[in-house]
């Protein structure tokens, strides 16, 4: 870091601060003035040049840290740059002042119609009129003509001896704390927000910029805000190349600069965030952090509607975790209609009387004693139909501004696209889910299909042969004389037996057991982790309780079925198909053997039917 610098950022600005070679910082900081308005001094004997004389607030200061350098009757220029009083309200004080004949305010004829007014004695030197120069001792001041920048006669000087630019409201900026040199990059943040106020539009700054840029620049020295030194220059014009200026149109009538600079900043961000983050979560947190800077929320909820007319609930304390949640704020009952319905509702129904609703289409809603939420509806691209709607929630209800509603409306757009796309993420995963319950469940029984037999069993055996698993059997379960049933009843009744089987085997098997509608009117229980006396003791249960069972088919007499079940223990490294095919041989010794029965694979277990 050049030790000059270093000497600038602890200077005393009690005192006239020579920022360059001959030249010098003779400004004033009011407290708690944001512009901070500098004045600058170049010494040049008895041809000296004061730039931009400054406001009748800071003229004694300024007066004062002149005469540490030079007397005043050594400056024979008094540049201003434009007209503005905190530029040239001095100048009245400054004529009373003034001894010598040959001083004059230089300036340019638009700033001259003006300036005029003040009644002065010193009389005006025009830079358009000098081609824009003005030879001094040993340098030539060279001026820059950048019209419109923020006045129609606006320039800049450019001193190429000390490389230093004094460059008016151009470069200027709005900081908290006053700082006389630039630290670092962050400085754009102050030079922004002054620029897109002040700089009329993108190109007419980008014209100023382009003059500048034919200069080679060390030093900036604004009339506001601080001295940009030479490493930052560059950042700064590039920076400045790429800015949205004319914002304050935006403003819809409200002056506060610093309430707008604030509002800029929150759009910005809220852009950013679209930008940057692709998740809703992420989107929704950050959303959150940069709307609590202007709004008291305390969260801000999402609910929207998903394809099958369910509502998907984002809800801040469920980390934006999206459910399909069933208790959903009144609101969200517009969610599916035409934001026409809202507008009519919100000024018809009697029930929404004590909703205030903004002209950006948003309503605020009292809760209880204290709080208040915002309900601002979301409609699709193109549409009119509400999708969504985001619920801005207040512990005690806030105070709309103009821009405070602004703020909410500019919401809006980035919202609507990052919850239709959450919307479909969401869509999708629910899809693939029912999709998949869809194929691992029996729509008619709701036991497991054996797709999700083939995939559950295929994970257990790999399992088993590590010995990581415990064993498995087979149990193969056929209703007996089905068919009659369906033929006598109905294939309705059929069903409805079906069912009730399915759930006298659920109600049987433990939570490790995988119960498989297997076909038709066969069922398959895998039974999991005992030797071939649990499953055993499984089918014998089973014989007794679907025997026991009244069968209700919605006649007056229950019916009574029986089934047969084959039981096969898995032999080591036996395949499941193979597995099956000896439960489905015994199975069908059960049935020669009579029915209502069960038998054991002879291949593997020393069991004899019962
Ligand atoms: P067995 O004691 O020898 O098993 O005699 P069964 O009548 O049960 O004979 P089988 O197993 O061949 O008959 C199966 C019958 O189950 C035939 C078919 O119509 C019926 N079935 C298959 N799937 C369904 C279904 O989903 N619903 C109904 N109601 N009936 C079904
Ligand atoms: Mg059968
Ligand atoms: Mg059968």
């Amino acid at each position: 870091m050049p030790t000059r610098l270093e000497a600038l950022r602890n200077a005393d600005t009690q005192h006239a601060i020579e920022i360059a070679d001959r030249v010098w910082w003779v400004g004033h900081v009011i407290p708690d003035d944001h512009f901070q308005c500098h004045v600058y001094l170049l010494e040049q004997g008895d041809q000296s040049v004061l730039f931009d004389p400054g406001s009748r607030l800071t003229f004694a200061h300024t007066l004062r840290k002149i005469e540490e350098v030079l007397p005043l009757s050594a400056i024979r220029w008094f540049v201003c740059h434009h007209q503005d009083p905190d530029i040239a309200a001095a100048l009245p004080m400054i004529d009373r002042l003034n001894t010598r004949r040959d001083a004059a305010v230089v300036t340019h004829w638009r700033a001259k119609a003006l300036l005029k007014h003040y009644g002065l004695e010193l009389p005006f030197w025009l830079v358009d009129e000098h081609e824009w120069r003005l030879e001094l001792e040993d340098r030539t001041l060279e001026f820059i003509f950048t019209p419109y920048a923020h006045f129609p006669g606006a320039f800049c000087s450019f001193d190429r001896r000390s490389g230093v630019l004094f460059s008016s409201d151009l470069f200027g900026g709005f900081t908290e704390q006053p700082q006389l040199i630039a630290l670092d990059e962050s400085y754009f943040d102050a030079v922004r927000p002054f620029h897109e106020h002040y700089m009329p539009s993108s190109d007419i700054l980008d014209y100023a910029l382009n003059q500048i840029e034919q200069h080679p620049v060390e030093m900036i020295a604004a009339q506001h805000g601080s001295i940009i030194p030479q490493h930052l220059v560059g950042f700064i014009i590039d920076k400045l190349r790429h800015l949205d200026c004319g914002l304050y149109l935006l403003g819809q009538g409200d002056t506060d600069i610093q309430r707008l600079s604030q509002l800029n900043r929150t759009l910005r961000d809220i852009t950013e965030t679209m930008l940057l983050y692709r998740d809703f979560r992420d989107i929704a947190t950050r959303l959150l952090e940069v709307v609590q800077r202007s709004l008291p929320v305390s969260h801000i909820d999402y609910y929207a509607a998903l394809p099958d007319e369910q509502i998907l609930s984002l809800k801040a304390k469920a980390r934006f975790v999206g459910i399909v949640d069933p208790s959903v704020p009144s609101a969200c009952r517009f969610v599916g209609q035409d934001l026409s319905d809202w507008y009519r509702a919100h000024a018809e129904e009697p029930a929404l009387a004590d909703h205030e609703l903004y002209p950006e289409g948003f309503c605020l809603q009292p809760e209880g004693d204290e709080g208040a939420s915002i309900a601002v509806p979301l409609t699709a691209n193109q549409s009119e139909q509400i999708e969504a709607i985001a619920i801005l929630i207040f512990d005690k209800p806030p105070l709309i501004t103009s821009s405070t509603a602004q703020l909410i409306a500019q919401m809006i757009e980035p919202l609507k696209i990052a919850l239709e796309r959450e919307v479909i993420y969401r869509s999708i995963d629910f899809e693939r889910e029912r999709a998949y319950q869809r194929s691992i469940r029996d729509p008619l029984t709701k036991l497991f299909t054996r797709f999700y037999m083939q995939d559950v069993m295929s994970r257990h055996l790999a399992l088993q042969e590590r010995d990581m698993a415990p064993p498995v059997a087979a149990l193969l379960i056929d209703l007996d004389h089905f068919k009659q049933i369906n033929d006598t009843h109905g294939h309705g009744a059929g069903d409805r037996v079906l069912q009730q089987v399915a759930e006298l085997i659920q109600a049987q098997c433990r939570s490790v057991d995988v119960p498989v509608r297997f076909g038709g009117e066969e069922f398959l229980v895998l039974v999991i982790g005992q030797r071939i006396e649990g499953a055993i003791e499984l089918a014998e249960r089973l014989n007794r309780v679907i025997a026991a069972h009244a069968f209700d088919i919605d006649r007056s007499e229950p019916l009574r079925v029986t089934a047969s079940l084959g039981i096969a223990q898995r032999a080591p490294e036996e395949e499941i198909n193979s597995l099956i095919h000896r439960a489905d041989m015994a199975l069908y010794e059960a049935k020669r053997a009579g029915r209502n029965r069960f038998q054991v694979s002879e291949s593997e277990g020393d069991e004899s039917p019962s």
